[in-house]
């Protein structure tokens, strides 16, 4: 049996493996249909379709849009997206330009603890994609300040840690439309690690098709979130948001291939 993965990472954005790396990885799994869905940008999509194709692989265009509530994160997953969209890609590239200008605002929280790490020292660690906490955390351990990527998120990163700012960017709303605008289908992406749930009928007013039920800690949320899904006629959709680091969820989920068929139907 061929299973899916529709949540995936590279270099393009926090992601730890290229574009070919990830896939050849994905393909070595009993994985045939894969989504790579990088936070704010469509990079990997200039070389994935060809790659995917070598590799024998389904490739469906995905990305995970970080929109804001309440100057909370609500990733919001995208699927058969028009990657040349033009009204899209314009907002990506604003929400690209504001996650430099989140960067700055905790470079500068970390000085004031007595961190100094320049903007460059961060940006050395992203390889022009997509940046984003974790490459501060990556030049946190470089620079010593932390010994592992888990304290500098414990220690400064975190919600409520000491150099935390909030983000800004697309509301849910804003980024729904403009993922069903590019022809794409909208999901609301780990509604556990959120931990919004009173925003999930707002979420079914914007348009979203799907909830990202399978990629949860614990069978009793999982259950919670199929209720959610048969409530408001959500596909259950699923993915390990593998990052390249640990494992996870990635290749353990088993998650068949009718969850691309419902998404498809939705689509047409
Ligand atoms: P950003 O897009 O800058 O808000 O960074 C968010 C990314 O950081 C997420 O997509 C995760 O990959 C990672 N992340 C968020 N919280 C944590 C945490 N507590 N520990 C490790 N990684 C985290
Ligand atoms: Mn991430
Ligand atoms: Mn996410
Ligand atoms: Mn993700």
């Amino acid at each position: 049996m061929d299973y899916i993965d529709l949540h995936l990472h590279t270099l393009h954005s926090d992601g730890m493996l290229t574009v070919e790396e990830l896939l050849s990885l994905v393909a070595s799994e009993n994985i045939s249909c894969a989504s790579i869905t990088d936070h704010d940008t469509f990079d990997a999509y200039a070389t994935a379709p060809e790659i995917a194709k070598r590799l024998g692989l389904e490739l469906i265009t995905g990305i995970e849009i970080s929109s804001v509530n309440n100057g909370r994160d609500i990733h919001i997953l995208g699927y058969f997206c028009d990657v040349q969209n033009a009204e899209l890609l314009a907002a990506l590239k604003i929400q690209r330009e504001k996650r430099k200008d989140r960067v700055k605002a905790i470079l500068e929280k970390l000085q004031k603890l007595g961190v100094n790490l320049s903007y460059e020292q961060v940006e050395e660690r992203c390889f022009g994609a997509s940046i984003s906490r974790p490459h501060i955390a990556l030049a946190l351990m470089e620079a010593k300040y932390v010994d592992s990527f888990r304290e500098a998120f414990e220690r400064y990163l975190k919600e409520g840690a000491a150099a935390y700012c909030p983000p800004t960017g697309l509301s849910c709303r804003e980024a729904i439309s403009l993922i069903k605008k590019a022809g794409g289908l909208a999901v609301m992406a780990h509604p556990e690690y959120t931990n919004a749930d009173e925003l999930i009928p707002k979420l079914v007013e914007c348009g979203i098709a799907g909830l990202e039920v399978y990629n949860y800690k614990t069978a009793k949320s999982m259950k919670k979130y199929k209720k959610f899904a048969k409530k408001y006629k959500l596909i259950e959709t699923g993915g390990s948001d593998f990052h390249g680091i640990a494992i996870g969820l990635f290749g353990k989920q088993n998650l068949p291939y009718s969850i691309v068929e419902e998404l498809k139907k939705k689509l047409n």
